[in-house]
C-alpha cells in the first residue's frame, strides 16, 4: 500500500508506503504514510503554474500527477475521479480546476448564452481543451440547474458527433465545463465564406454529419432544442470538417410519445410549437435543421426581418427570393419545405431526411466515405449502399 508514485526512467517510487509496524519511520527515510501529504503539496507548488513556453520536465511531472491527483482523465466528470483526495493525510476533496488544467484568458473560443469558451490545456499531457467557464451569478438559479442540466446530458452521450465532454468543476461561483477543443463552429464558416453563404456541396456535407448526430441523440430520447450554426462545431478550417454538436444546456430528455412545454433555445431558429407555449418534441430539432440548412445556403434568415419573426414562423410564410435561390437546386428547397412544417406530425424525421434526394448522391457519400477514411472509424455511411454507389461511379 501507498499513496502515490512517482516514475522516473529507471526508479519507481511509491510514495507513502508503510513500513514495518511500531514506530514510525524517521521523515529522511520516505517511508510512512504521513510523508505523502507533504509531497504532494510540494509536487503541486512545483507544478504550478505551468505556462504554454516551458513545458514541465518529462517523467517528473507525469509520475508525479499521474499519482498525486488521481487525475482520471474523462471517466466520470461531474463525480470527480475515484482517489482524488483519498490519500490519507489528503485534504479529503477533490483537486482545483487550475491544479489541473491550465486556462488561457486571452483564448476565448466563443461565448453564447451563458458562458465564455477558452483555451487551454491539460496540464499533465499538455492536451489542448476547451473550457467553458459560466459565472454563476450571472444567472438566478433556476439556469444554475440548466448548466448541470449541460453536463448531464454530455456525460451519457459519447459519439463523434457530439463534443466530448472531458470533466466539470465547480467553485461556488462559477462552473467550469472541460471539453476536447475544437477549431470553430459552423456560423464562423458561413460568414467567412464568398458571399457569406456555403456551397450545396459542403452545406450537405455538414447538415449529413448533424443528422448522424442527431440519430443518436433521438434514438436516445435526447431532444438538443437549440441547434443553430453557432452550437455545431467544426474539426478543421478546411471545406470538408468534422462535424459535432456542442452546447446542451436547452436539451431535454423526451420520450416518443410525451411532449415538454418549458421554455427552450433561440428565437430565430424556434418551431412554432415552442413560440406557441404548445408541446414539443424531438421534432423541434428538424426544424432548426430546416432553418440551418436554409441560413447555410443563403446566408439569410427564412424570415422578413420587417415583420414580426414570431407571426411569420407561424404562418411558415419563408420566401425563397431569386437571389440567391434561383441557384440552388429543387431538391434543396424541397427538404428545406419539409423540414419547416408547421404541423409537428408533418415534419420529417432523421431518417426521412437522410433519405432525402438531396443527401442521397454519390459525391455527397464520396465526401462523407473520405472523412470516415481520415477519422478513422465509420459512423456516416453504411456498408450496405457501398455497391449503390460503387456502382453510380
Ligand atoms: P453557450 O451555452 O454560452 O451558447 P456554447 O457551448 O455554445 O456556449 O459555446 C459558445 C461558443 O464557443 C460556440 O458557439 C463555439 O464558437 C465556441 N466553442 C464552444 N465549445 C467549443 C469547443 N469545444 N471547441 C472550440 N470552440 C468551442
Ligand atoms: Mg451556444
Amino acid at each position: 500500500m501507498h499513496c502515490f508514485e512517482i516514475r522516473t526512467a529507471n526508479v519507481d517510487y511509491l510514495v507513502g508506503a508503510e513500513g514495518p509496524a511500531g514506530a514510525p519511520p524517521p521523515p529522511h527515510s520516505g517511508v510512512g504514510a504521513y510523508l505523502a501529504r507533504p509531497w504532494a503539496t510540494a509536487l503541486r507548488h512545483a507544478l504550478l503554474p505551468v505556462t504554454k513556453q516551458e513545458a514541465p520536465p518529462e517523467g517528473a511531472a507525469a509520475g508525479a500527477a499521474a499519482g498525486a491527483g488521481g487525475d482520471a482523465d474523462g471517466a466520470g466528470g461531474a463525480g470527480g475521479a475515484a482517489g482524488e483526495g483519498g490519500a490519507p493525510g489528503g485534504e479529503g476533496r477533490r483537486p482545483e480546476m487550475a491544479q489541473v488544467y491550465q486556462i488561457f484568458p486571452d483564448e476565448v473560443l466563443g461565448s453564447g448564452q451563458f458562458g465564455i469558451v477558452y483555451g487551454g490545456i491539460h496540464r499533465r499531457t499538455q492536451r489542448p481543451v476547451a473550457i467553458k467557464v459560466i459565472d454563476k451569478l450571472r444567472f438566478p438559479t433556476k439556469q444554475e440547474a440548466q448548466l448541470k442540466n449541460e453536463v448531464g446530458i454530455l456525460q451519457n452521450l459519447s459519439h463523434p458527433g457530439v463534443v466530448d465532454l472531458e470533466r466539470m468543476f465547480e467553485t461556488p461561483e462559477r462552473v467550469f465545463v472541460v471539453m476536447e477543443k475544437l477549431r470553430g463552429d459552423m456560423l464562423e464558416m458561413i460568414l467567412a465564406h464568398e458571399g457569406g453563404r456555403l456551397s450545396e456541396r459542403t452545406t450537405k456535407f455538414l447538415v449529413a454529419q448533424i443528422l448522424v448526430a442527431l440519430k443518436h441523440l433521438h434514438s436516445r430520447n435526447i431532444v438538443h432544442c437549440d441547434l443553430k450554426p453557432e452550437n455545431v462545431l467544426l474539426s478543421s478550417h478546411d471545406t470538408f470538417p468534422q462535424v459535432k454538436l456542442c452546447d446542451f444546456g436547452f436539451a431535454r430528455i423526451i420520450g416518443e410519445r410525451s411532449f415538454r412545454r418549458s421554455v427552450v433555445g433561440t428565437p430565430a431558429y424556434l418551431a412554432p410549437e415552442v413560440l406557441r407555449n404548445k408541446g414539443y418534441n424531438r421534432s423541434l430539432d428538424m426544424w432548426s435543421v430546416g432553418v440551418i440548412v436554409y441560413v447555410a445556403l443563403s446566408g439569410t434568415f427564412p424570415f422578413n426581418e420587417d415583420e414580426d419573426i414570431a407571426d411569420q414562423i407561424q404562418n411558415a410564410a419563408f420566401m425563397y427570393p431569386p437571389q440567391p435561390w434561383k441557384h440552388i437546386s429543387a431538391e434543396a428547397i424541397d427538404l428545406i419545405n419539409n423540414l419547416l412544417q408547421v404541423k409537428q406530425r408533418k415534419r420529417l424525421s432523421v431518417d426521412k431526411s437522410v433519405a432525402h434526394a438531396w443527401l442521397q448522391t454519390g459525391q455527397a457519400w464520396a465526401d462523407l466515405r473520405a472523412l470516415e477514411a481520415r477519422v478513422g472509424r465509420r459512423y456516416l455511411t453504411h456498408p450496405s449502399d457501398d455497391q449503390r454507389w460503387a456502382a453510380a461511379e
